[in-house]
C-alpha cells in the first residue's frame, strides 16, 4: 500500500494514523491533513497569548473510564497512563454524574496532548490549514482536491471529520455514496455549544472550593471549570485559566451570531455564577458547530466503507458515540475493514 491520507487530527484520525503505523507493513507513505493550524480537532487544548504555558481544554474537559471499557481498551489506558498524559482526576467537580465502577482521568498537559502522543507515534506527514474539498476518483486512485494547494493522489482515504463535513464535499465522492448511506449519514446528528476560555495573569486568585462545577440554573452557562485546577498543575508562576461551556439550547439559539457577541452575553452571564471575576489578560471563545453526537449513525460497525477499491472510508465518533472509547471503537474498525481489504 503506498500513498495513505487521513483527513482529520483529531481523535479519530490521530489513532487511525498510530494503528495503521503499527499494524501495516506495507505503508510507504502517511500523510494526516487538516483544515485547523493545530491537531486536536474537538480535543483542542487552546493557550493564552500572553504565556504558552496557560492553557485551556475548550472542547472535551475530561475522559471517563467505565469497568467494560477498561477491560476492552485496557492497551490504550495503560499506554497512556505509562507515558504521564493521563492522570487520574482528584480534584472535585460539582454535579458531575458518576456511575459505580467509573473512573475519570485527565490531561495534565491539556486534552490535544493524547492527539499529539498518536500523531508522534504514527510518524505521519501532519499538514494543518488543509482543508480537503472534493474527492475524486482517477486511474483507480483518490484524487484530493483541498482550498489551496495542488491536488494530491492517493491509494486509500480515511475522513474522520465530522458527518456533516463529509456530506459537504463534493467531486466524484457525492456520487459513490449510495443512497442507503446518504440516509444514514443525513441521520446522524449533534448538539451545538459554545466554549470560552478566560487567561488570568500569575498570581490571580480565584477562590472557589472546586475545579469544575455543572450549572443547572442558568440559562447560558452549563458547565465552568478551573481548568488548570482540574488538571493538578496549578503553579504560583502561571496564571490560572477558567473554560466556560454554554448549554445546547443556548448554543443553538445563538448559532449564527457573532462570536463576539455571543462572548459579551456568556460575560454577563457569568457575573451571576462568579460575581467579580478579576479581568483576564486573553479570552477565546469558540463555537461548536457539531459539538457532540445526538445520533449516531445506524447500523453502521464503527464506521462506513464508502468505496472499496481504491479504499475510502469515513470513521469518528459519527459513527459510535462521543467520547474517547467512541472514538477508539470507530479507528479500530477503521483498521479492521481496511485490513480486510487488503
Ligand atoms: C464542548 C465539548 C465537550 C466535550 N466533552 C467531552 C468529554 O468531557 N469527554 C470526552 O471523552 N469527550 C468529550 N467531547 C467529545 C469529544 O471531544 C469528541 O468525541 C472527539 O474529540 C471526536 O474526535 P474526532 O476525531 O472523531 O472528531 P474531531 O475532533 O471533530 O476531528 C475532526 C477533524 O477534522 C477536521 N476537518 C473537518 N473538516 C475538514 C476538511 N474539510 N478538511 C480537513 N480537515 C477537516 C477538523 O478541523 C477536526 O480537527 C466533547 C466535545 C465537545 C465539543
Amino acid at each position: 500500500m503506498a500513498r495513505v491520507l487521513i483527513v482529520g487530527a483529531g481523535l479519530t484520525g490521530s489513532l487511525c494514523a498510530a494503528l495503521l503505523r503499527k499494524e501495516v507493513s506495507s505503508l510507504r507513505y502517511l500523510a494526516v491533513w487538516d483544515k485547523a493550524g493545530d491537531s486536536g480537532g474537538r480535543m483542542t487544548t487552546a493557550s493564552s497569548p500572553h504565556n504558552p504555558q496557560c492553557t485551556a481544554d475548550l472542547g472535551a474537559q475530561y475522559i471517563t473510564c467505565t469497568p467494560h471499557y477498561a477491560k476492552k481498551h485496557q492497551t490504550f489506558y495503560d499506554e497512556l497512563l505509562a507515558h504521564g498524559i493521563l492522570k487520574l482526576l482528584t480534584s472535585p467537580i460539582e454535579g458531575m454524574m458518576m456511575k459505580e465502577g467509573d473512573c475519570n482521568f485527565v490531561a495534565p498537559q491539556g486534552v490535544s496532548s493524547i492527539i499529539k502522543h498518536y500523531l508522534k507515534e504514527s510518524g505521519a506527514e501532519v499538514c494543518f490549514r488543509q482543508c480537503v474539498t472534493q474527492i475524486n476518483l482517477r486511474n483507480d486512485k483518490w484524487e484530493v482536491i483541498r482550498e489551496t494547494g495542488s491536488p494530491e493522489q492517493f491509494d486509500l482515504v480515511v475522513l474522520t471529520m465530522p458527518v456533516p463535513q463529509i456530506l459537504q464535499l463534493q467531486g466524484d465522492i457525492v456520487n459513490l455514496i449510495s443512497e442507503y448511506q446518504r440516509q444514514q449519514l443525513e441521520s446522524v446528528s449533534y448538539s451545538s455549544r459554545y466554549a470560552l476560555g478566560l487567561f488570568y495573569e500569575a498570581g490571580t486568585k480565584i477562590d472557589v472550593p472546586w475545579a469544575g462545577q455543572y450549572i443547572t440554573s442558568n440559562p447560558c452557562i452549563r458547565f465552568v471549570s478551573i481548568d488548570n485546577k482540574k488538571r493538578n498543575i496549578e503553579s504560583s508562576e502561571i496564571g490560572p485559566s477558567l473554560v466556560i461551556h454554554t448549554t445546547v439550547p443556548f448554543g443553538v439559539a445563538y448559532l449564527e451570531h457573532s462570536i463576539e457577541d455571543v462572548q459579551e452575553l456568556i460575560f454577563q452571564h457569568l457575573e451571576n455564577i462568579l460575581p467579580g471575576l478579576p479581568q483576564p489578560v486573553a479570552t477565546k471563545c469558540l463555537k461548536w458547530r457539531h459539538s457532540q453526537v445526538t445520533n449516531a449513525a445506524a447500523n453502521c460497525p464503527g464506521q462506513m466503507t464508502l468505496h472499496l477499491k481504491p479504499f475510502l472510508a469515513c470513521g469518528g465518533d459519527g459513527f459510535t458515540q462521543s467520547n474517547f472509547d467512541g472514538c477508539i471503537t470507530s479507528a479500530l474498525c477503521v483498521l479492521e475493514a481496511l485490513k480486510n481489504h487488503l
